[in-house]
Protein backbone atom coordinates (compact mmCIF):
# COMPACT_ATOMS: atom_id res chain seq x y z
CA UNK A 1 0.00 0.00 0.00
CA UNK A 2 1.19 3.71 -1.08
CA UNK A 3 1.97 4.52 2.54
CA UNK A 4 3.82 1.85 3.56
CA UNK A 5 6.46 2.88 0.72
CA UNK A 6 9.77 2.81 1.77
CA UNK A 7 9.30 0.80 4.72
CA UNK A 8 11.17 -2.32 5.56
CA UNK A 9 8.93 -5.42 4.83
CA UNK A 10 10.26 -6.89 8.44
CA UNK A 11 8.95 -3.86 10.64
CA UNK A 12 5.42 -3.89 8.36
CA UNK A 13 5.01 -7.10 9.28
CA UNK A 14 6.75 -6.42 13.03
CA UNK A 15 3.72 -3.25 13.25
CA UNK A 16 0.91 -5.59 12.08
CA UNK A 17 1.48 -8.07 14.29
CA UNK A 18 1.64 -5.98 17.30
CA UNK A 19 -1.67 -4.25 16.24
CA UNK A 20 -2.83 -7.79 15.58
CA UNK A 21 -1.80 -8.61 19.47
CA UNK A 22 -2.70 -5.48 20.95
CA UNK A 23 -6.30 -5.87 19.45
CA UNK A 24 -6.68 -9.33 21.11
CA UNK A 25 -5.28 -8.12 24.40
CA UNK A 26 -7.54 -4.79 24.28
CA UNK A 27 -10.49 -6.90 23.91
CA UNK A 28 -9.41 -9.50 26.68
CA UNK A 29 -9.10 -6.03 28.97
CA UNK A 30 -11.89 -3.98 28.08
CA UNK A 31 -14.58 -5.68 26.71
CA UNK A 32 -14.03 -8.77 28.80
CA UNK A 33 -12.78 -7.99 32.03
CA UNK A 34 -10.41 -10.78 31.58
CA UNK A 35 -6.93 -10.17 30.77
CA UNK A 36 -4.37 -12.58 30.10
CA UNK A 37 -0.77 -10.67 30.30
CA UNK A 38 0.64 -8.59 32.71
CA UNK A 39 -0.15 -4.81 32.01
CA UNK A 40 3.66 -4.79 31.78
CA UNK A 41 3.74 -6.83 28.95
CA UNK A 42 1.34 -4.86 27.62
CA UNK A 43 2.88 -1.88 27.87
CA UNK A 44 5.97 -2.88 25.94
CA UNK A 45 3.81 -4.19 23.37
CA UNK A 46 2.74 -0.62 23.21
CA UNK A 47 5.78 1.26 23.15
CA UNK A 48 7.42 -0.91 20.44
CA UNK A 49 4.70 -0.50 18.26
CA UNK A 50 4.80 3.87 19.50
CA UNK A 51 8.08 3.84 18.35
CA UNK A 52 8.18 2.09 15.36
CA UNK A 53 5.34 4.27 14.17
CA UNK A 54 7.26 7.83 14.81
CA UNK A 55 10.41 6.22 13.11
CA UNK A 56 7.80 5.45 10.19
CA UNK A 57 5.02 8.16 10.89
CA UNK A 58 3.09 6.96 7.11
CA UNK A 59 2.31 3.80 9.04
CA UNK A 60 0.04 5.63 11.75
CA UNK A 61 -3.79 5.00 10.55
CA UNK A 62 -6.28 6.35 12.65
CA UNK A 63 -7.56 2.69 13.59
CA UNK A 64 -3.91 2.59 15.13
CA UNK A 65 -4.39 1.73 18.77
CA UNK A 66 -1.63 4.05 19.47
CA UNK A 67 -4.64 6.85 18.53
CA UNK A 68 -7.58 5.25 20.80
CA UNK A 69 -8.87 4.96 23.81
CA UNK A 70 -10.33 2.18 25.16
CA UNK A 71 -12.42 -0.33 23.70
CA UNK A 72 -15.70 -0.83 22.17
CA UNK A 73 -18.52 -0.47 24.24
CA UNK A 74 -20.78 -3.93 24.92
CA UNK A 75 -23.92 -4.05 23.00
CA UNK A 76 -25.73 -5.38 25.64
CA UNK A 77 -25.56 -2.17 27.59
CA UNK A 78 -27.32 0.76 26.72
CA UNK A 79 -24.91 3.47 25.43
CA UNK A 80 -24.59 7.08 26.51
CA UNK A 81 -22.64 9.81 24.13
CA UNK A 82 -20.26 11.47 26.42
CA UNK A 83 -20.82 15.16 26.58
CA UNK A 84 -17.03 15.99 26.38
CA UNK A 85 -14.66 13.07 25.70
CA UNK A 86 -13.26 10.36 28.12
CA UNK A 87 -9.67 10.54 26.80
CA UNK A 88 -6.62 8.30 28.04
CA UNK A 89 -3.10 9.72 29.42
CA UNK A 90 -0.34 9.53 28.01
CA UNK A 91 2.84 8.06 30.61
CA UNK A 92 6.28 9.07 31.68
CA UNK A 93 8.07 6.50 32.70
CA UNK A 94 11.09 8.03 34.37
CA UNK A 95 11.70 11.79 36.04
CA UNK A 96 13.01 12.71 32.56
CA UNK A 97 10.07 12.11 30.51
CA UNK A 98 8.23 13.90 33.31
CA UNK A 99 10.64 17.28 33.08
CA UNK A 100 10.71 16.54 28.92
CA UNK A 101 6.41 16.70 29.51
CA UNK A 102 6.87 19.90 31.55
CA UNK A 103 9.18 21.52 29.38
CA UNK A 104 7.01 21.37 25.61
CA UNK A 105 4.04 22.98 28.62
CA UNK A 106 6.10 25.62 29.39
CA UNK A 107 7.48 26.13 25.83
CA UNK A 108 3.21 26.01 24.76
CA UNK A 109 2.76 28.46 27.02
CA UNK A 110 5.89 31.00 27.03
CA UNK A 111 6.55 33.55 29.98
CA UNK A 112 3.67 32.11 32.12
CA UNK A 113 4.02 30.53 35.60
CA UNK A 114 2.49 27.22 35.83
CA UNK A 115 1.55 25.32 38.94
CA UNK A 116 0.48 21.27 38.86
CA UNK A 117 -2.09 19.20 41.31
CA UNK A 118 -0.95 15.40 41.89
CA UNK A 119 -3.05 12.30 42.53
CA UNK A 120 -2.76 9.13 42.82
CA UNK A 121 -3.61 7.11 39.91
CA UNK A 122 -6.24 5.19 40.96
CA UNK A 123 -5.96 1.83 39.17
CA UNK A 124 -10.16 0.92 38.55
CA UNK A 125 -12.65 1.27 35.79
CA UNK A 126 -13.19 4.92 34.74
CA UNK A 127 -16.79 6.19 35.02
CA UNK A 128 -18.48 9.51 34.17
CA UNK A 129 -21.52 10.78 36.27
CA UNK A 130 -24.53 12.88 35.21
CA UNK A 131 -25.89 14.83 37.83
CA UNK A 132 -29.79 17.14 36.83
CA UNK A 133 -30.74 19.56 39.35
CA UNK A 134 -29.10 17.90 41.94
CA UNK A 135 -30.04 14.66 41.15
CA UNK A 136 -27.98 11.32 40.02
CA UNK A 137 -29.12 10.16 36.49
CA UNK A 138 -26.69 8.65 34.38
CA UNK A 139 -23.51 6.52 34.89
CA UNK A 140 -21.54 5.32 31.99
CA UNK A 141 -18.12 3.54 31.25
CA UNK A 142 -15.64 5.12 29.31
CA UNK A 143 -15.63 2.76 26.38
CA UNK A 144 -14.03 4.09 23.37
CA UNK A 145 -14.07 7.59 24.99
CA UNK A 146 -16.67 8.82 22.48
CA UNK A 147 -19.84 6.45 23.67
CA UNK A 148 -19.51 4.63 27.10
CA UNK A 149 -22.20 1.85 28.34
CA UNK A 150 -24.99 3.10 30.19
CA UNK A 151 -24.26 1.61 33.96
CA UNK A 152 -26.68 3.91 35.72
CA UNK A 153 -28.60 0.78 37.87
CA UNK A 154 -25.14 -0.88 38.59
CA UNK A 155 -23.87 2.57 39.66
CA UNK A 156 -27.08 3.84 41.95
CA UNK A 157 -25.44 0.25 44.54
CA UNK A 158 -22.07 2.13 45.31
CA UNK A 159 -22.82 3.58 48.63
CA UNK A 160 -20.60 6.41 47.95
CA UNK A 161 -21.89 7.98 44.85
CA UNK A 162 -24.47 9.92 45.99
CA UNK A 163 -27.69 9.95 44.79
CA UNK A 164 -28.30 13.28 45.64
CA UNK A 165 -25.70 16.42 45.60
CA UNK A 166 -25.34 18.62 48.51
CA UNK A 167 -26.44 21.88 47.46
CA UNK A 168 -29.17 23.95 47.35
CA UNK A 169 -30.08 25.25 43.54
CA UNK A 170 -30.73 23.28 40.68
CA UNK A 171 -26.73 22.44 40.18
CA UNK A 172 -26.35 19.79 37.15
CA UNK A 173 -22.66 18.44 36.31
CA UNK A 174 -20.85 15.93 34.74
CA UNK A 175 -18.34 14.38 36.84
CA UNK A 176 -15.38 11.69 36.18
CA UNK A 177 -14.15 9.45 38.45
CA UNK A 178 -12.52 5.69 39.20
CA UNK A 179 -14.44 3.42 40.59
CA UNK A 180 -12.18 0.52 42.04
CA UNK A 181 -12.62 -2.57 44.90
CA UNK A 182 -10.15 -1.99 48.47
CA UNK A 183 -7.71 -4.98 48.25
CA UNK A 184 -8.66 -6.27 51.33
CA UNK A 185 -12.56 -6.74 49.83
CA UNK A 186 -10.86 -8.04 46.42
CA UNK A 187 -8.64 -10.96 48.69
CA UNK A 188 -12.67 -11.65 50.41
CA UNK A 189 -14.14 -11.95 47.33
CA UNK A 190 -11.82 -14.25 45.59
CA UNK A 191 -11.59 -16.60 48.71
CA UNK A 192 -15.17 -16.89 48.50
CA UNK A 193 -14.74 -17.50 44.34
CA UNK A 194 -12.47 -20.05 44.99
CA UNK A 195 -14.57 -21.88 47.62
CA UNK A 196 -17.50 -21.80 45.01
CA UNK A 197 -15.03 -23.13 42.74
CA UNK A 198 -15.94 -20.04 40.49
CA UNK A 199 -12.94 -18.17 38.37
CA UNK A 200 -11.07 -15.66 40.30
CA UNK A 201 -10.67 -12.11 39.03
CA UNK A 202 -7.07 -11.25 38.25
CA UNK A 203 -6.37 -8.05 40.31
CA UNK A 204 -9.07 -5.32 41.72
CA UNK A 205 -9.15 -3.30 38.67
CA UNK A 206 -10.48 -5.84 36.78
CA UNK A 207 -12.89 -7.26 39.73
CA UNK A 208 -14.30 -4.05 39.86
CA UNK A 209 -14.50 -3.51 35.82
CA UNK A 210 -16.70 -6.77 36.21
CA UNK A 211 -18.95 -5.61 38.88
CA UNK A 212 -19.55 -2.77 37.44
CA UNK A 213 -19.89 -3.90 33.87
CA UNK A 214 -22.98 -6.54 35.14
CA UNK A 215 -25.85 -7.16 33.21
CA UNK A 216 -27.94 -7.87 36.68
CA UNK A 217 -27.40 -5.05 39.01
CA UNK A 218 -28.36 -7.23 42.07
CA UNK A 219 -24.21 -8.72 41.28
CA UNK A 220 -23.01 -5.35 41.41
CA UNK A 221 -24.99 -4.73 45.06
CA UNK A 222 -23.07 -7.65 46.26
CA UNK A 223 -19.52 -6.71 45.52
CA UNK A 224 -18.00 -3.72 47.81
CA UNK A 225 -17.15 -1.31 45.64
CA UNK A 226 -15.89 2.77 45.91
CA UNK A 227 -15.28 5.62 44.06
CA UNK A 228 -13.03 8.57 43.55
CA UNK A 229 -14.28 11.43 41.56
CA UNK A 230 -11.35 13.80 39.73
CA UNK A 231 -12.73 15.50 36.90
CA UNK A 232 -15.57 18.31 37.09
CA UNK A 233 -16.06 18.15 33.30
CA UNK A 234 -19.31 19.75 32.90
CA UNK A 235 -21.18 22.57 35.81
CA UNK A 236 -24.60 24.42 35.34
CA UNK A 237 -26.45 26.55 38.26
CA UNK A 238 -23.14 27.72 39.82
CA UNK A 239 -20.40 29.45 38.81
CA UNK A 240 -17.12 26.72 37.33
CA UNK A 241 -14.13 27.55 39.19
CA UNK A 242 -11.00 28.70 37.41
CA UNK A 243 -8.74 25.68 38.58
CA UNK A 244 -8.67 21.83 39.03
CA UNK A 245 -7.78 22.53 42.51
CA UNK A 246 -11.14 24.98 43.56
CA UNK A 247 -13.35 22.20 41.22
CA UNK A 248 -11.84 19.11 43.40
CA UNK A 249 -12.76 21.02 46.36
CA UNK A 250 -16.17 21.66 44.76
CA UNK A 251 -16.77 18.50 44.38
CA UNK A 252 -16.10 17.77 47.80
CA UNK A 253 -18.17 20.38 49.14
CA UNK A 254 -21.00 18.78 46.60
CA UNK A 255 -20.52 15.44 48.27
CA UNK A 256 -19.06 13.70 45.92
CA UNK A 257 -15.61 11.83 47.00
CA UNK A 258 -11.84 13.02 46.44
CA UNK A 259 -8.99 10.95 47.32
CA UNK A 260 -7.76 13.20 50.13
CA UNK A 261 -4.20 12.92 49.13
CA UNK A 262 -4.53 15.41 45.98
CA UNK A 263 -2.10 18.43 46.48
CA UNK A 264 -1.17 21.45 44.60
CA UNK A 265 2.52 22.36 43.67
CA UNK A 266 3.82 25.27 42.61
CA UNK A 267 6.92 24.08 40.90
CA UNK A 268 7.94 20.60 39.04
CA UNK A 269 10.16 19.82 42.08
CA UNK A 270 7.46 19.75 44.54
CA UNK A 271 6.10 16.92 42.02
CA UNK A 272 8.91 14.99 41.96
CA UNK A 273 8.74 15.45 45.94
CA UNK A 274 5.35 13.80 45.68
CA UNK A 275 6.14 11.01 43.41
CA UNK A 276 8.94 10.11 45.28
CA UNK A 277 6.58 10.58 48.55
CA UNK A 278 3.96 8.10 47.18
CA UNK A 279 6.84 5.42 45.65
CA UNK A 280 6.73 3.36 48.24
CA UNK A 281 3.55 4.56 51.14
CA UNK A 282 1.23 4.07 48.13
CA UNK A 283 1.81 0.20 48.85
CA UNK A 284 0.11 0.28 52.42
CA UNK A 285 -3.06 2.32 50.96
CA UNK A 286 -5.69 -0.63 50.62
CA UNK A 287 -6.43 0.62 47.13
CA UNK A 288 -3.81 -0.19 43.80
CA UNK A 289 -2.65 2.74 42.43
CA UNK A 290 -0.25 2.55 39.03
CA UNK A 291 1.32 5.95 38.97
CA UNK A 292 0.97 9.83 39.94
CA UNK A 293 -1.29 11.60 37.59
CA UNK A 294 -0.04 15.56 36.85
CA UNK A 295 -2.87 17.78 35.93
CA UNK A 296 -1.68 21.87 34.83
CA UNK A 297 -3.83 23.57 37.31
CA UNK A 298 -5.61 26.69 35.71
CA UNK A 299 -8.28 25.57 33.45
CA UNK A 300 -7.69 28.33 30.81
CA UNK A 301 -4.02 26.80 30.38
CA UNK A 302 -5.68 23.55 30.20
CA UNK A 303 -7.51 24.85 27.58
CA UNK A 304 -5.19 26.60 25.26
CA UNK A 305 -3.25 23.46 25.57
CA UNK A 306 -5.67 21.44 24.72
CA UNK A 307 -5.37 17.21 23.94
CA UNK A 308 -4.76 14.81 20.66
CA UNK A 309 -7.30 12.25 19.93
CA UNK A 310 -5.97 10.16 22.78
CA UNK A 311 -5.29 12.28 25.61
CA UNK A 312 -4.99 15.89 26.89
CA UNK A 313 -1.33 18.08 26.58
CA UNK A 314 -2.33 19.49 30.04
CA UNK A 315 -2.17 15.67 31.91
CA UNK A 316 0.82 12.75 32.27
CA UNK A 317 0.63 9.97 34.28
CA UNK A 318 3.61 9.10 36.13
CA UNK A 319 4.07 5.06 36.36
CA UNK A 320 6.56 3.51 38.90
CA UNK A 321 9.37 1.77 37.81
CA UNK A 322 8.70 -1.34 39.79
CA UNK A 323 5.56 -1.42 37.98
CA UNK A 324 7.69 -1.98 34.80
CA UNK A 325 9.37 -4.78 36.74
CA UNK A 326 6.65 -6.58 38.24
CA UNK A 327 5.19 -8.98 36.26
CA UNK A 328 1.97 -10.64 37.91
CA UNK A 329 0.67 -13.87 37.37
CA UNK A 330 -2.36 -13.73 35.77
CA UNK A 331 -5.10 -16.79 36.04
CA UNK A 332 -5.80 -17.28 32.22
CA UNK A 333 -9.52 -18.72 33.38
CA UNK A 334 -10.74 -15.35 34.50
CA UNK A 335 -14.54 -14.70 34.46
CA UNK A 336 -16.53 -11.13 34.28
P1 LIG B 1 -4.28 4.75 31.67
O1 LIG B 1 -4.86 3.80 32.64
O2 LIG B 1 -2.82 4.69 31.52
O3 LIG B 1 -4.72 6.25 32.02
C1 LIG B 1 -6.00 6.83 31.87
C2 LIG B 1 -6.94 6.50 32.98
O4 LIG B 1 -6.41 6.79 34.25
C3 LIG B 1 -8.20 7.35 32.96
O5 LIG B 1 -9.12 6.92 32.02
C4 LIG B 1 -8.70 7.14 34.35
O6 LIG B 1 -9.56 6.01 34.37
C5 LIG B 1 -7.48 6.76 35.14
N1 LIG B 1 -7.21 7.58 36.34
C6 LIG B 1 -6.97 7.07 37.59
N2 LIG B 1 -6.77 8.02 38.47
C7 LIG B 1 -6.88 9.21 37.79
C8 LIG B 1 -6.77 10.56 38.20
N3 LIG B 1 -6.49 10.91 39.44
N4 LIG B 1 -6.94 11.51 37.24
C9 LIG B 1 -7.21 11.17 35.97
N5 LIG B 1 -7.32 9.90 35.53
C10 LIG B 1 -7.16 8.92 36.44
O7 LIG B 1 -4.88 4.55 30.28
P2 LIG B 1 -5.93 3.53 29.72
O8 LIG B 1 -6.15 3.99 28.35
O9 LIG B 1 -7.09 3.40 30.63
O10 LIG B 1 -5.28 2.10 29.71
C11 LIG B 1 -4.00 1.80 29.70
C12 LIG B 1 -3.76 0.89 30.88
O11 LIG B 1 -4.48 -0.31 30.74
C13 LIG B 1 -2.29 0.54 30.96
O12 LIG B 1 -1.87 0.47 32.30
C14 LIG B 1 -2.27 -0.83 30.31
O13 LIG B 1 -1.21 -1.60 30.78
C15 LIG B 1 -3.59 -1.40 30.72
N6 LIG B 1 -4.05 -2.40 29.76
C16 LIG B 1 -3.66 -3.67 30.00
C17 LIG B 1 -4.01 -4.68 29.12
C18 LIG B 1 -3.59 -6.11 29.43
O14 LIG B 1 -3.88 -6.98 28.62
N7 LIG B 1 -2.93 -6.37 30.55
C19 LIG B 1 -4.76 -4.38 27.99
C20 LIG B 1 -5.15 -3.07 27.75
C21 LIG B 1 -4.77 -2.05 28.65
Amino acid sequence: RAEARGVPPDVLERVRALRDQIAYHDYRYYVLDAPVISDAEYDALMRELRELEQRHPQLVTPDSPTQRVGGAPLPEFGSVRHRTPMLSLDNAYSVEELRAWAARVARLLPGEPVSFVTELKIDGLAISLEYEDGRFVRGATRGDGTVGEDVTQNLRTIRSIPLRLRCDGPVSLDVRGEVYMVKSAFARLNEERARRGEPLFANPRNAAAGSVRQLDPSVTAGRPLDIFCYTLAYLEGMELPPTHWERLQLLRELGLRVNPHVRRCESLDEVVDYIEYWSHRRHELDYETDGIVVKVDRIDQQERLGATAKSPRWAIAYKYPAEQAVTRVLAIDVNV
